[in-house]
C-alpha cells in the first residue's frame, strides 16, 4: 500500500509514501471524517457552496492544517471549472480559499512560493499533487472527465518545466482517491472523448458494458498522460480508494447528490 493513514484526534488524512519520503513538503488526501460540520456535511468538509458555512470549513481548514502541519490559513484554492487551465500562484494569494475569493478559475495551480498550500477540491473527480524536489515547485490538480480527457496533468507538468524548469524525471505524482472503473458508468461521449486525445493507449482502461454504456479507469488515464509528460512509472503513485465505494469515508457526488461535503488535496513546499 503506498499511501499511509493518519488519524490525528479522529481527524482522518491519507499520504502518499513516495511523496512523503522525498522530503520538501507536507501533503494532504483528506477523507470526511474529523470535522466539525453537521449533517448532512458530516464531517470534514471543504465546500462551503453546496450550504456548509464559511465558519465551519474555515474551521475544518484549521483542524486539518494543525493535523498535518500545513500552514491552512495561507492556503490557496481555485474555482475549479472542468478544463485544462494551469495557473501560477504567487505569495500575494495566500488565503484565498473560499469560492467568492479564489483568484484563479483553473484546474491547476502550481507554486515555488514556500508555506503555500496550494488545494485541489473533489468529490469524486481525480486529484494529483506534483513535487520536483530538483526545481522546488509543488502543483494540485483537479481532474474530472473532462478535465482528464483534455490532459491537464500533462498540462500541469508541462508548465511546471517551462515556468519553474522542473525535471519531469525527477518529479514526483501521487493521485488521490476518486470514483474507480467500479462505478464511473458513462454514455460513449467519455471514452470517445479519452480516445481523441489518447487514442488506443486509452484502451486499457475503457471497457465497454454493453447498451451503450461504458466504465472508465480516470485515475489511470491520468497516470498514462503523467507517464506521456515524461515522468518516472516509479514516482507516480495512485491511491487505490474508490470514492463511490467507500460514503463512510469520503464525499461521492454520484452516491451523495449535490448537498453534500467535499475533500481535498494539498501539497506545500517546506522552507529551504
Ligand atoms: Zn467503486
Amino acid at each position: 500500500m503506498p499511501f499511509t493513514t493518519h488519524n490525528v484526534n479522529g481527524l482522518v488524512y491519507d499520504t502518499a509514501d513516495g511523496l512523503y519520503a522525498v522530503g520538501g513538503t507536507h501533503h494532504a488526501f483528506t477523507t470526511r471524517l474529523g470535522g466539525v460540520s453537521p449533517a448532512p456535511f458530516d464531517s470534514l468538509n471543504f465546500f462551503e457552496r453546496n450550504g456548509d458555512t464559511a465558519e465551519n470549513v474555515l474551521e475544518n481548514y484549521r483542524l486539518l492544517g494543525e493535523a498535518a502541519g500545513l500552514p491552512m490559513s495561507r492556503a490557496v484554492g481555485n474555482r475549479q471549472v472542468h478544463g485544462d487551465l494551469v495557473r501560477r500562484v504567487r505569495a500575494e494569494d495566500a488565503g484565498k480559499l473560499l469560492w467568492d475569493e479564489r483568484p484563479h478559475d483553473a484546474d491547476a495551480l502550481l507554486t515555488d512560493v514556500p508555506n503555500l498550500p496550494l488545494v485541489a477540491y473533489s468529490a469524486d473527480c481525480c486529484t494529483i499533487l506534483l513535487h520536483d524536489p530538483t526545481c522546488r515547485c509543488v502543483g494540485a490538480v483537479h481532474a474530472g472527465w473532462k478535465g482528464t480527457a483534455l490532459g491537464v496533468a500533462l498540462k500541469a507538468v508541462v508548465a511546471m518545466m517551462s515556468v519553474y524548469g522542473a525535471d519531469p524525471t525527477t518529479i514526483r505524482a501521487a493521485l488521490g482517491p476518486s470514483i474507480g472503473a467500479c462505478c464511473f458508468e458513462t454514455d460513449r461521449d467519455v471514452p470517445d472523448a479519452i480516445r481523441a486525445e489518447l487514442s488506443e493507449s486509452a484502451d486499457a482502461y475503457i471497457a465497454a458494458r454493453g447498451s451503450g454504456k461504458y466504465r472508465v479507469d480516470l485515475r489511470q488515464i491520468n497516470r498514462l498522460w503523467l507517464l506521456r509528460g515524461g515522468l518516472d512509472p516509479r514516482h507516480i503513485e495512485v491511491h487505490p480508494d474508490c470514492t463511490m465505494c467507500h460514503p463512510e469515508r469520503y464525499w461521492s457526488h454520484r452516491r451523495l447528490g449535490a448537498r453534500r461535503g467535499g475533500q481535498i488535496a494539498v501539497i506545500a513546499l517546506e522552507e529551504p
